[in-house]
């Protein structure tokens, strides 16, 4: 079946959101970099497999060599899978996204998050951002944009709704997420992909 990958820094409701999307209980962030295998879950309400890769580079406190053996091992198993991935889902924090991407891009640095959603273009895997945590954010269309406009999307970020998908795992509000996935699905049976 289609595998659907999931990756975000720690904190940004990766475990939530699993367990909305399996029913399961799963443990991600509490200690990071310990996990480098993929771990594979099932989606309840689609035909999914989907994979929890360990973080890519997202892992403040460990050593910089076992993080670039953490991302060799990801980007190793995305490019091995790439086929079979129907979409990687990169999962941010709504409040605090723009503000870390640029804290990185000021340092002359390029923010994980957007080497992540560049680097699963370049596979030809379709990067789904979900922008978790909607329910804290007040000025909603205008945070939206500006991470439009850090991931290099033209705004207004309504005319991406199968790339940008707002939202709180916490209250079970996922649906622009499924609807995001299942454009991907669509299209990939389509394009006879699957
Ligand atoms: P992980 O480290 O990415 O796996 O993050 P967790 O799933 O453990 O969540 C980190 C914190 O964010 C926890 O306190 C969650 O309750 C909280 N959280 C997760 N999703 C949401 C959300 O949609 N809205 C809000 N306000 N908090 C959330």
């Amino acid at each position: 079946s289609a595998e659907v990958v999931l990756v975000g820094r720690s904190n940004v409701g990766k475990s939530t959101l699993m367990r909305e999307l399996t029913g399961h209980t799963v443990t991600t962030g509490s200690k990071p970099g310990v996990t480098r295998s993929p771990n594979h879950y099932d989606w309840v309400a689609e035909d999914f497999v989907l994979t929890d890769l360990p973080g890519f580079g997202f892992m403040e406190g460990v050593p910089e060599e076992r993080r670039e053996a953490i991302k060799t091992d990801v980007v190793q198993y995305v490019e091995t899978h790439a086929e079979a991935i129907l979409t990687g889902i990169v999962v941010v924090d709504g409040k605090s996204a723009v503000d870390i991407i640029d804290r990185h891009s000021e340092r002359g640095a390029v923010p994980h998050d957007v080497e992540l959603f560049h680097f699963l273009r370049d596979v030809g895997i379709p990067p789904v951002v979900a922008v978790n945590k909607m329910d804290k954010v007040e000025d909603r269309d205008d945070r939206l944009d500006a991470l439009c406009d850090r991931l290099g999307l033209v705004p207004p970020w309504q005319q991406w709704h199968e790339t940008i998908a707002p939202i709180s795992a916490k209250r079970g509000q996922i649906t622009p997420l499924t609807e995001a996935v299942r454009h991907h699905l669509h299209e990939a049976n389509r394009d006879d992909l699957l």
